[in-house]
């Protein structure tokens, strides 16, 4: 299906498809004067064809600013997007459109995505006309059916003509999927893309993601504030906390061993993680940070319960742990040793939580 970079002679080989360096983006705050909410502050992500990321954290914490600034839905205030490897400036004209095309978003609400007054065969023509331009009749039909079949909307004589209204939501975010497939998109950024419908759906919507992925070699930024999904789903797990990232990592290793107290905090406010159908994740306890003028430091120390002296003043950066593993916290720094024995004892912060 995504033939068409493979001959890009600007391609670099090894860059991720799409990148995120020091991504920032400050809201101005209504009659604030100079002040700003600190939705993303300097994050890094990659994505890679063939790989779903999930992206995870409380809400508010920044992750659909993030979604919307990768689908270039509004300015980024500093920072890169990379496509290949290639800073995206253009903001209109071809360049912009191509962009566009080869980065498509899933919102979460099924619902409002869809415009009401319109048939299935209207939102799917329309994607795939202008996303792919002039076809003849007999060609256009053959897309819409193969759009549907995609989706396992079959057989699709029995949703062509249908109106939103007469879907099921999990039917109706099926056609917002094949409707960002009808551009031939090399990445997919899903917006909470279950957490609207009813829980007993929502893993076969995931597993369709997970299948076009794997056909497709698409890119997958999968945002979510269920990080027991993201174990299932994704091949990485990305958490953020307060507009920056806090750990990053295997799938496996993040929800298995997770390092930042953050991570471990969400993971042990989140139900039953093997029972993903029959539940609603919760929140972590505590409240979230004042985006506006956020904490110095560490921005999780007011509720990390590991928090030291130096967490107060000076922001961790991100530490390896193995792997591709890593997390922003001064737990993991090679000189913590000392203030982590003083701090909780001889354990590390896993088994404190235990
Ligand atoms: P949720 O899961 O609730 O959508 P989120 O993690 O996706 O949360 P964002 O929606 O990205 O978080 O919001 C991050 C912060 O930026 C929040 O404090 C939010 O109020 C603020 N924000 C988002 N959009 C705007 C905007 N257009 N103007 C001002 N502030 C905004
Ligand atoms: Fe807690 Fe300090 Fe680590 Fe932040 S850097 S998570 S406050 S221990």
């Amino acid at each position: 299906m995504s033939s068409h970079s493979h001959n890009d002679p600007d391609r670099t080989s090894d860059a991720p498809l799409l990148a995120a360096r020091n991504l920032t983006k400050h809201f101005p705050v209504k009659g604030g004067g100079s002040r700003v909410v600190h939705a993303v502050d300097s994050v890094d992500i990659e994505l890679h064809a063939g790989e779903v990321v999930a992206l995870v954290g409380e809400s508010g914490s920044g992750k659909s600013t993030i979604a919307r600034l990768l689908a270039k839905l509004m300015p980024h205030t500093s920072g890169d997007i990379l496509l290949e490897g290639t800073a995206v400036t253009a903001r209109f004209g071809r360049r912009f459109r191509n962009y566009c095309r080869r980065v498509q978003m899933i919102l979460q609400d099924p619902f409002a995505s869809l415009n009401p007054i319109h048939r299935v065969r209207y939102v799917l023509t329309r994607s795939i006309s202008i996303h792919r331009g002039r076809m003849s009749r007999d060609e256009r039909e053959r897309m819409l059916r193969e759009l549907l079949e995609r989706v396992d909307l079959t057989p699709p004589e029995r949703y062509l003509e249908k109106f939103p209204h007469e879907l099921s939501g999990g039917q109706r975010q099926r056609v917002a999927i094949a409707r960002a497939l009808g551009a031939d998109p090399e990445v997919l950024l899903a917006d909470e893309p279950v957490s609207m419908l009813d829980v007993s759906i929502r893993i076969g919507v995931l597993n369709l993601l997970r299948d076009l992925k794997d056909r497709f070699h698409l890119a997958v930024l999968y945002i979510t504030h269920d990080i027991a999904s993201a174990r299932y789903f994704a091949d990485r797990t990305v958490v953020m906390y307060a507009g920056q990232i806090v750990e990053r990592g295997p799938s496996e290793a993040v929800t298995q061993h997770p390092l930042h107290p953050y991570t471990q905090l969400l993971i042990a406010s989140a139900p039953d993680a093997d029972r993903l159908e029959e539940r609603e994740a919760t929140e972590a306890t505590g409240e979230p940070p004042s985006l506006i003028s956020p904490p110095t430091g560490c921005r999780f120390h007011p509720r990390c319960p590991f928090a030291m002296e130096r967490c107060r003043t000076d922001a961790p950066p991100m530490f390896s742990a193995e792997s591709g593993h890593e997390s922003a916290c001064w737990l993991y720094a090679d000189d913590a040793e000392a203030e982590r024995a003083a701090a909780f004892g001889a354990q590390t912060p896993g088994e404190a939580q235990a």
